[in-house]
């Protein structure tokens, strides 16, 4: 029996374990995946993941592995504004850089990590409390207990799915996009390009490459599907002039990641037996580049809960219903401006200026809480 089990080892489940074990718990991880392994995102990471990774221990990995630092620039219709003073520069690793240093710091913190482990139930007892997950692990059916199984596995959350956790604040998002890697890039910075209705990105990652992004409306979908490439071409000049040149030059060095079905949400995140992290819990779309930040956030605040609980010094569900209420009140402005610039029907400097100022806001309130 363990205190915890964490299903999902990315984002939000190896630093939750990480944390809880950090504080003598007992911690199982399991993800079907294996490690390293890519996952759907361009992984820019805002200062204040970069911050947690300082505190973890971990930057230094993450530079070690050749993942650049880079300053931020943005445009807005082809004019640049002045360059904000970051406190930390940006990171844009690779998942299979960033996951893989996460896992391994939660297994040397003394979580027992399990990957290839699929969970496809959750056990419960007389009452309905969540006592435990059956999955399948290396060709085995296996049962475990905790005290508490944290979802920490993605938008399309099992646990989720499994308790029934109730979503709420929905929204529909009217973007769409696609990213992918280049080589021959020339820029040292992380940078935004907002047009009418379009945003791109360029961001320095592993290997002297740059990750290349586009938020298009997604009224644009299936012409941007059809074939991406032709629709970068013929979009980038117009909506990001100040990179179109740039761009032209480079090649494109994978294939094109793209998705169009995005919605946001927040889902309660948590319940008898059970609680959710990360994507599970609440969803934003990807245009801000906020979910890595989330997650780490909402890591802490979730093992801060589960340690408080569990050591019994309050009762688990007062602790949680902090946990949500803080999750709640530090994200949600944040959250309401993501879904305004996901609406993809034009981006002002003003909506720029308070991107930066609920930025130092949810920092602020992170730090104070
Ligand atoms: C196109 C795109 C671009 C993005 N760009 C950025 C960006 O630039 N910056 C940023 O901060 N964020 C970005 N995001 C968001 C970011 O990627 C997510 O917020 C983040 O990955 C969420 O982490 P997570 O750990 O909650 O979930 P995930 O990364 O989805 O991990 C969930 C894990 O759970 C495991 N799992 C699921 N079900 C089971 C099961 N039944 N049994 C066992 N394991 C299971 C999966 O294998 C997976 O490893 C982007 C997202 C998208 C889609």
């Amino acid at each position: 029996m363990y205190d915890a089990i964490v299903v999902g080892a990315r984002c939000a489940g190896s630093p939750t374990a990480m944390l809880l074990a950090k504080q003598g718990h007992s911690v199982l991880l399991v993800d079907r995946d294996t490690f390293p392994s890519d996952s759907l995102s361009t992984a820019l990471m805002l200062p204040d993941a970069v911050f947690a990774m300082q505190e973890w221990g971990l930057l230094d990995e993450l530079k070690a592995a050749g993942t650049p630092g880079s300053g931020l620039a943005a445009w807005i219709m082809g004019m640049e504004l002045p360059r904000p003073e970051l406190p930390v520069e940006l990171y844009a690793p690779r998942r299979t850089v960033l996951d893989k240093i996460l896992i391994d710091a939660a297994r040397d913190a003394g979580v027992e990590v399990r990957e290839g482990f699929s969970v496809r139930e959750l056990t419960r007892n007389a009452e309905g409390r969540v006592t435990g997950l059956r999955g399948s692990h290396a060709g085995q059916d296996v049962t475990e207990e905790a005290t508490i199984v944290i979802g920490a596995d993605g938008r399309n959350s099992f646990v989720a799915k499994s308790v029934g956790a109730p979503e709420y604040d929905v929204r529909e998002s009217g973007s769409c996009g696609y990213y992918s890697f280049y080589d021959g890039i020339a820029t040292d910075k992380s940078e935004v390009h907002y047009g009418t209705d379009h945003a791109f990105f360029f961001f320095p990652t592993n290997a002297n490459q740059t990750c290349v992004a586009m938020e298009a409306p997604k009224a644009n979908w299936e012409e941007f599907r059809s074939d991406p490439d032709k629709y970068f071409a013929k979009v980038v000049p117009g909506q990001a002039p100040a990179a179109a040149e740039r761009f032209a030059a480079g090649q494109r060095a994978e294939r094109w990641y793209g998705m169009a079905s995005r919605l946001a949400f927040y889902r309660k995140p948590y319940g008898p037996g059970w609680a959710l992290v990360g994507d599970s819990g609440f969803l934003k779309d990807p245009i801000l580049g906020t979910g890595i930040n989330d997650a780490f956030r909402d890591a802490r605040l979730l093992a801060e809960a589960v340690h408080a609980g569990v050591s019994g010094k309050r009762s688990m569900d007062d602790a949680l219903q902090d946990y949500e209420q803080t999750r709640n009140r530090i994200s949600k402005p944040g959250y309401d401006l993501c879904c305004d610039f996901a609406e993809m029907k034009g981006f002002t400097p003003e909506m720029l200026m308070r991107l930066g100022q609920v930025r130092m806001e949810e920092a602020a309130a992170l730090v104070a809480r």
